[in-house]
């Protein structure tokens, strides 16, 4: 494919045009909740008729294709492979980067939770006020909780007995693993039965891609109303009383992305930090205004293949893999909150538990499923481990949103690094493979 998604071939580069999109949809989203508030009858009426809709159907654009996206490009991924023996070398060592990389997200969150300690900044009456505001919709995540819980069933589950059904569910894992089984069984009949397959889901592959390209050209749009959705209607009194967690939780999220995957991005990948933010800048503000990593997914691979040039059998493989289970940010974000949370119910831990709540963190990142508030009924379970109470969670609702945002940036930012690292490490690509972008833009 010789067409990049940074270019739509006239006027300004569509990056640009996303980031304009971004920028003016929070700018008029907070001047609207500022001036008018989040419930005056005009900024309903633009979120019904024009903002919403927009972001909507940028969004089902997306949605559309995240099945046979994950189809195909698992298959060819596995198939591509040309054997088990080498799918199950490149499987492991993703799903290894995936469990370490979430980790070191996790522990660096906790340390800087610990170090900030903003639990203990926060009133006792706001705290009240936080819990009865929200209990409501803390009561439906609590259970929610209850039947999400993280066990042997979950792994079981991904042995989907109905893969029709866990495409109309959207469950990605259940899809992956009949790609898996599919792609694996794609390279044991004889080449030329296999043929005509491999052809078919390659055809089906590039056109779910060139869908991506029109839904990319949407996103300018779709994103300046999902964002003015989210802005229009924050609640930015609620961020005073909050401001500490968010501030750690923002800050710790930058430190993961600038510092931590910068390293393993030039010491591991050889690759210039700066260079792959310019080339992934597309996927990150899609990530951004979704809060979906699996919304994301479908630009993420155009990004990697068309922007990065990994090879569509590394990236069709690593990254859907990586879009429900490496999630950097999530982890991150849920041993912060939980931590917080301790504090703010005067809960003390211990060393041994601190280390659990790693864990715990990295597990259930690596459960969530990559929606909008994918994690929050998982972190639930966590916190009932050490005794919040589950409706805890309802001091900071109010603020999901723009953590769940900035999380899966990072989530979609270390996906496309482990896909990356895994493609430099099986000697298929190295930077000098990323094709020159700039000079062929309109
Ligand atoms: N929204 C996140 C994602 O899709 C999941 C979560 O942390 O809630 O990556």
């Amino acid at each position: 494919m010789s067409e990049s998604i940074g270019n739509t071939g006239s006027g300004m580069k569509l990056h640009t045009r996303i980031l304009l999109g971004l920028l003016i949809g929070a700018v008029v989203g907070i001047a609207a909740n500022q001036a008018l508030g989040g419930d005056h009858a005009l900024v309903a009426w633009v979120n019904k008729y024009l903002a919403g809709p927009v972001g909507q159907i940028f969004l089902r654009m997306l949605f559309m294709i995240v099945i046979p996206l994950v189809f195909a490009s698992i298959t060819l991924g596995v198939a591509g492979l040309g054997d088990l023996k080498k799918a199950g070398r490149v499987g492991g060592k993703a799903v290894t980067y995936f469990f370490l990389s979430t980790a070191l997200a996790a522990t660096l969150g906790l340390v800087i939770v610990a170090a900030a300690r903003p639990g203990e900044r926060l009133d006792p009456t706001i705290r009240e006020e936080l819990l009865q505001q929200y209990a409501g919709d803390a009561s439906s995540r609590v259970q929610a909780a209850a039947t999400s819980t993280f066990g042997i069933g979950t792994l079981v589950n991904i042995v989907t007995r109905n893969p029709v059904k866990s495409a109309v569910d959207l469950d990605l894992l259940g899809i992956i693993f009949f790609a898996l089984m599919f792609g694996a069984a794609l390279t044991q009949i004889p080449a030329e039965r296999a043929k005509p397959m491999i052809g078919f889901l390659e055809a089906l592959n590039d056109v779910v891609i060139r869908i991506v390209g029109f839904a990319m050209r949407l996103a300018p749009y779709g994103v300046a109303g999902l964002i003015f959705g989210v802005t229009s209607a924050f609640g930015f009194h609620l961020l005073k009383p909050l401001a500490a967690y968010v501030l750690v939780v923002i800050g710790a999220l930058l430190i993961h992305a600038l510092v931590s995957l910068s390293v393993i991005q030039r010491v591991l990948i050889g690759i210039d930090p700066r260079l792959f933010f310019n080339r992934i800048r597309n996927a990150l503000v899609t990530a951004f205004s979704t809060s979906s990593s699996s919304g994301t997914l479908p630009t993420a691979l155009a990004t990697a293949e068309q922007n990065l040039g990994i090879p569509p059998q590394i990236a069709g493989f690593v990254l859907p893999l990586g879009s429900t289970m490496c999630m950097n940010g999530t982890a991150l974000f849920e041993g912060i909150t939980v931590i917080f949370l301790c504090q703010v119910f005067g809960v003390d831990l211990s060393m041994g538990q601190m280390v659990v709540v790693m864990l715990m963190s990295v597990i259930t990142a690596i459960g969530a499923a990559g929606v909008p508030g994918g994690s929050i009924p998982l972190l639930v379970g966590i916190l009932t481990m050490f005794g919040v109470p589950g409706e805890g969670i309802a001091i900071v609702l109010g603020v999901d949103r723009i953590l769940d945002m900035s999380r899966t940036t990072v989530n979609v930012w270390g996906d496309l690094t482990a896909t990356a690292f895994v493609a430099k490490s099986e000697g298929v690509w190295d930077a000098s493979m990323v094709p020159a972008m700039e000079e062929r833009a309109a």
